[in-house]
């Protein structure tokens, strides 16, 4: 059955407060299940099932589905149109407030490894990003269908990195498979949108560094995009202009060098090479 008709048969309108655009276009649908390689062994998590388009399609390629879904009225499509699957598992909640791998290992035999795939609320897709990149145990791939310009900012290169690529490439390796048009989607959405995928890496870089001081002074440096490092720096860590020019030296970063200039190995030396405030 079609999107406008499952919402015409319950009675559904498109609540754009929940980010609710539904997939519509089976090539763009069909984008999405290419990205994220799918096995008859694996594990997956779905964020947002909506009207369960993409979720029956998991279903039939993957071993057990587990997906979350905020609007209990869409909870309730999912649970009758999808009746007849034994491997799907509905749980009705905010992603973002629960633990969705002890989620995934009540449900399925394994959390670990399991894969997120997933058309993404347009309105939490930093923060889900974060949560599924920061969160132990991490999947070991990520597929989703983000705004456009979210997916260009999370695989940019020097010089226009920002703090979502070093995020994103801190914890693996980010590609933009498909770019998908506004037209895919009903109710369809201001902007294009593109499906981006993310292998993770075994474990993140710099693991002697740590994750938190590491975006401690990368966000510090992307603090005030105006500035210069050497500002930047100073004034959002507490530091001495001299300290942090020394610092730089150190790490063999020019000393008028700008953030979305640096490599991760820059941002690396420089953690190691500046004092704590
Ligand atoms: N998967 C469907 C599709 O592709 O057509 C729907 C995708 S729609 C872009 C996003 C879905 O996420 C909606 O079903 C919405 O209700 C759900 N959603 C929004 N916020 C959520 C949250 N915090 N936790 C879980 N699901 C959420």
């Amino acid at each position: 059955m079609d999107v406008q008709q499952l919402l015409r048969r319950y009675n559904l309108r498109p609540r754009h407060k929940l980010g609710q655009n539904f997939l519509v276009s089976t090539p763009a649908l069909q984008a999405v299940l290419d990205a994220a390689e799918l096995r008859p062994t694996d594990t997956i998590l779905e964020i947002g099932p909506g009207l369960g388009v993409l979720t029956r399609e998991l279903t039939r390629r993957a071993q057990c589905v587990t997906a979350v879904e905020l609007d209990s009225a869409l909870a309730s499509v999912v649970r009758n149109e999808l009746s007849d699957t034994q491997n799907l598992h509905l749980h009705e909640g905010d992603i973002l407030k629960l633990d969705h791998a002890s989620l995934i290992e009540r449900h399925c035999a394994s959390a670990r490894p399991y894969k997120v795939v997933a058309n993404l609320p347009y309105y939490i897709t930093s923060f889900v990003l974060r949560r599924l990149l920061e969160t132990e145990p991490r999947p070991d791939l990520i597929v989703v269908m983000v705004q456009k310009e979210v997916a260009e900012r999370a695989v940019a290169t020097p010089p226009n990195m920002n703090l979502l690529s070093v995020a994103v490439q801190l914890y693996g390796c980010p590609e933009m498979t498909a770019a998908v048009p506004a037209a895919a989607f009903i109710p369809r959405p201001e902007v294009d949108s593109a499906v981006l995928r993310i292998r993770l890496r075994p474990s993140p870089l710099f693991t002697d560094i740590g994750s938190d001081r590491f975006f401690e002074v990368a966000s510090a440096g992307f603090g005030q995009k105006r500035k210069g490092l050497i500002n930047a720096l100073s004034s959002n860590l507490g530091l001495q202009k001299e300290d942090v020019r020394v610092a730089l030296e150190g790490a063999q970063i020019e000393p008028l060098a700008r953030a979305q200039e640096l490599k991760l190995e820059d941002w690396a030396r420089l953690c190691q090479n500046l004092p704590h405030s």
